[in-house]
């Protein structure tokens, strides 16, 4: 199958919405976006550095491929429109993995309401590239951002961390509708997705805020799949996709006694405060916490 015979059956297997004017098949599609204000992300993820694509199977990289893109638009509190994806396919078998990608995307894209509405599709002797870029539209009261979290803030995250690679990292759910939901219940101050380890993403959302944070380990929910350092894991490992915010005390407290996102357990796992840096007290005892970010799971 040569790639006009891809764009043919591509443009039979997506699924339109009624934001997509003019879908696959032009020279670009045209979307109804009626706010002012859109959100754009885009992720590349490459054989060999984010996935293996010999273990995981081409459905499962074309779901994750697409989920770790809409996990960022749920960071910001938004909802995802419509995706463009570019794929750099190895020869031979480019045309059956094109497919088999597709086919892991579009139940996400689905459950989403997120119209694939076009990209690129070219073959080379290298490994799989696929880049997607997704275009959104903020809830009505904004974006969230990583810069507004205050001293004396709370630091809930949305779900137990740690031990993601080869499992959750395929299969998590992006936390779309429940970032919606928090931000229609509370003021959420600043907002960031889980994707390079607790430490490290906490650190991104103190620097862009000007303040440093206190974690407490006993709080810390950690996932049954993350063994050996357990604790290390739920702060180092990445690929968790949940979501870590601050909120005011009074709001955190109305969260966690109320738990009002189905199927979500939020946990107050810290504290912002004025000085810069990151702790994390075990006991009666505060250490300083490394910001270690970056910590791809196939690295
Ligand atoms: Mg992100």
């Amino acid at each position: 199958m040569a790639e006009f015979d891809y764009i043919r059956w591509l443009r039979t297997q997506v699924r339109s919405t009624d934001r997509v004017e003019v879908g696959i098949g032009d020279d670009c599609a045209v979307v109804r976006i009626p706010e002012e204000r859109v959100l754009i992300t885009t992720d590349m993820l490459m054989d060999g550095v984010h996935f293996r694509l010999s273990e995981a199977g081409p459905r499962r990289v074309g779901r994750k491929a697409l989920a770790v893109n809409l996990s960022d638009i749920a960071a910001m509190a938004g909802r995802p429109v419509a995706a463009v994806v570019s794929l750099a396919l190895p020869r031979p078998g480019a045309g059956k993995l094109a497919e088999e990608l597709l086919r892991g995307m579009q139940p996400l894209a689905d459950e989403f309401a997120t119209a694939i509405v076009g990209g690129d599709t070219n073959a080379w002797p290298g490994p799989l590239v696929i880049s997607i870029t997704v275009i959104g539209e903020p809830g009505p009261a904004g974006p969230v951002l990583r810069s507004g979290a205050r001293p004396g803030d709370w630091l809930l995250v949305t779900g137990p961390l740690g031990g993601s690679r080869g499992g959750k990292e395929f299969d998590f759910t992006p936390r779309i509708q429940e970032a919606r939901t928090l931000r229609l219940l509370c003021d959420i101050h600043a907002m960031i997705d889980l994707s390079d380890g607790l430490a490290g993403d906490l650190g991104h959302l103190c620097t862009e805020s000007g303040v440093g944070a206190v974690l407490s380990a006993e709080r810390i929910p950690i996932a049954a799949a993350a063994t050996g350092d357990r604790l290390q894991r739920a702060l180092t490992d990445g690929e968790d996709f949940e979501l870590a915010l601050a909120v005011s005390p009074e709001d955190g407290r109305m969260l966690i006694e109320q738990q009002p996102v189905p199927d979500v357990t939020l946990v107050h796992v810290g504290e912002f405060v004025a000085e810069r840096g990151m702790w994390i007290e075990e006991g009666a005892k505060r250490r300083p916490l490394e910001a270690r970010g970056y910590v791809h799971a196939f690295e």
